[in-house]
């Protein structure tokens, strides 16, 4: 078996960012350390953290004063920032760069005036941090047919979640063009996100199974795992080499292997080991 590794794959710039500072903060910290909700969508990553005294929690009640809070990559509204701030919380913001971009866009399209529009999922905190941007006025849109139903306005504005497919945004984009006499859209993709899914594409032309590495609650894994099944590649998204299947591979000579931002290097690494070994 060939096994051919994507061009982009494994740890963005935001994610090796938030665990430095992770990692950084436990080191120096003199009272506990936790992160708002797990550090990235990882679950070895939060496993490795959670062994290192580095705590996930999702209610602020569990931390105290003096406590070290750590803002991972997707960010938090700014009511919940305030929540920390009254519990004298040593607040790290380990937010994703290019979050930051889309809340503050978000932020002054809705102080223009604008009915901001987030093209992303709805439930996912990063979309809840670019709401809460907006003073919660802003309205989530997932995909083209949802975008479809929305009345008309004077104005629009639109974001979209970072790490969204290039072509779920402009199918959504498209359906938005007839709500409102004017639009403005920014195109708040990632550059990870966007060489992530450019090198899947062409990988995906080249082989006959695709296995996609990274968490099941990864927005930007699942995104890649959806291409390569649009593109009618056989294709299977796991978070590690235990999950692979021998039966997958029967009668297959090329498989791709890509992964998320959030998938460190060695877990990479063991499923191509593992793939190898099958031949
Ligand atoms: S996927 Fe993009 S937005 Fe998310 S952490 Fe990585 S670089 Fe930042």
């Amino acid at each position: 078996m060939r096994v051919i590794l994507s061009k982009n794959a494994g740890f963005c710039f935001g994610v090796k960012r938030a665990i430095n500072t992770a990692e950084q903060t436990a080191a120096k910290a003199k009272g506990r350390v936790f992160t708002y909700g797990p550090i990235i969508h990882n679950p070895q990553v939060v496993e490795k953290f959670e062994k290192a005294g580095i705590h996930a929690v999702s209610n602020i009640k569990k931390t105290g004063k003096g406590d070290s809070l750590i803002i991972r990559t997707h960010g938090v509204a700014p009511e919940i920032e305030k929540e920390f701030l009254k519990k004298a919380l040593n607040i790290v913001d380990a937010t994703c760069p290019f979050v930051k971009k889309a809340q503050k866009l978000a932020a002054n399209l809705k102080s223009q005036g604008y009915q901001t529009i987030i093209i992303g999922e709805a439930e996912h905190p990063e979309v809840q941090g670019i709401l809460g941007y907006t003073g919660n006025t802003a309205l989530v849109v997932g995909n083209a047919v949802e975008a479809g139903k929305i009345k008309k306005y004077g104005r629009l504005g639109v974001v979209v979640q970072t790490t969204q497919s290039i072509e779920n945004f402009m199918k959504t984009v498209s359906n938005l063009m007839d709500k409102a006499p004017e639009i403005r859209v920014f195109n708040t993709i990632c550059d990870a996100t966007k060489r992530r899914q450019e090198s899947v594409l062409k990988l995906a032309d080249k082989v006959d199974i695709m296995i996609v590495v990274g968490g099941k609650n990864s927005a930007n894994t699942k995104h890649l795992a959806e291409l390569c099944k649009e593109k009618g590649v056989p294709t299977y998204h796991i978070e590690g080499a235990l999950e692979i299947k021998k039966g997958w591979f029967k009668g297959k000579t090329i498989a791709g292997v890509t992964a998320g931002a959030s998938t460190p290097d060695w877990v990479i690494n063991i499923v191509i080991k593992t793939i190898n070994a099958l031949a």
